[in-house]
């Protein structure tokens, strides 16, 4: 069966000790209690290693927001899957809406990312999500659908190892949560998608996130939904409270 997560994103925030000390809070408050969820923190690069040696492996994962999507070499400021891999994470964000957005990152550089993600024992959390001009035309799951096929080259055993997060880009920081059926529907139309290409055991298996202003006064109504196996969670990620009221929503 698939596994509900809680993943939090913490983008470009926290200085190295305040990240650190947030990292330590949140390792503690689950070893207090046990959770009904894989808890996951992605970090900005800097933090990975510092990170790493304040959290304990089977209480929280660790995860970088990013990687290039060359192999290594001339590519500076770059920071190749296997560099990630070495710090001890063990999940990669990829796709999200501000890289597409702010970088400009496209299907073809977010397959190559995939692939050497995979290719090192990263667990990609790939972003989906529609802006809200295509919510509002009508065209968001075609748009989402297109944004998972771009990976439908990978072979089955590759594609199984993948998290999705579906993150409408207008719910992202807005305090504009999709409504738990907008959620569902949309899961249940990518799960469709990855039934069709890679069938039902692979598209059962798959965990499918919710992000975009997820909290602990909307978690438990998106993750009572039967394909919201758990959320991507941004600013809510940044308090050690708010994200174990999160992960709470499990309970
Ligand atoms: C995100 O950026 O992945 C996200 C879901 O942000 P927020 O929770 O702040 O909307």
């Amino acid at each position: 069966m698939r596994k509900n997560i809680v993943a939090g994103n913490w983008k470009m925030n926290t200085l190295l000790e305040d990240g650190v000390e947030l990292a330590s809070n949140i390792n503690d408050a689950l070893k207090s209690r046990k959770s009904n969820c894989d808890v996951v923190i992605c970090v900005p690069a800097t933090h990975l290693v510092p990170v790493n040696a304040v959290i304990e492996n089977g209480i929280l994962g660790l995860g970088a927001e990013n990687c290039s999507e060359h192999e290594q070499g001339a590519y500076t400021g770059e920071i190749s899957a296997a560099m990630v891999a070495s710090t001890g994470a063990r999940y990669c964000i990829l796709g999200h809406s501000e890289r597409r957005q702010y970088f400009g990152e496209n299907n073809e550089q977010l397959l190559a990312k995939t692939k050497l993600a995979l290719a090192n024992g990263l667990t990609p959390i790939f972003c989906v999500g529609e802006v809200l001009e295509q919510r509002e035309n009508g065209t968001y799951n075609d748009v989402v659908r297109s944004q998972i096929e771009a990976l439908f080259s990978l072979d089955a055993e590759d594609f199984a190892k993948i998290i999705v997060a579906y993150e409408p880009v207008w719910a992202i920081g807005t305090g504009k949560t999709a409504t738990a059926d907008q959620a569902q529907d949309m899961h249940s139309n990518i799960r469709r998608a990855i039934a069709s290409k890679y069938g039902e055991e692979i598209a059962d298996n798959t965990s499918i996130l919710y992000g975009g202003s997820c909290k602990p006064s909307n978690a438990r109504e998106l993750f009572s939904k039967p394909d919201v196996d758990g959320g991507l969670i941004g600013g809510a990620a940044l308090k050690a409270d708010s994200f174990m009221g999160i992960i709470e929503a499990f309970d």
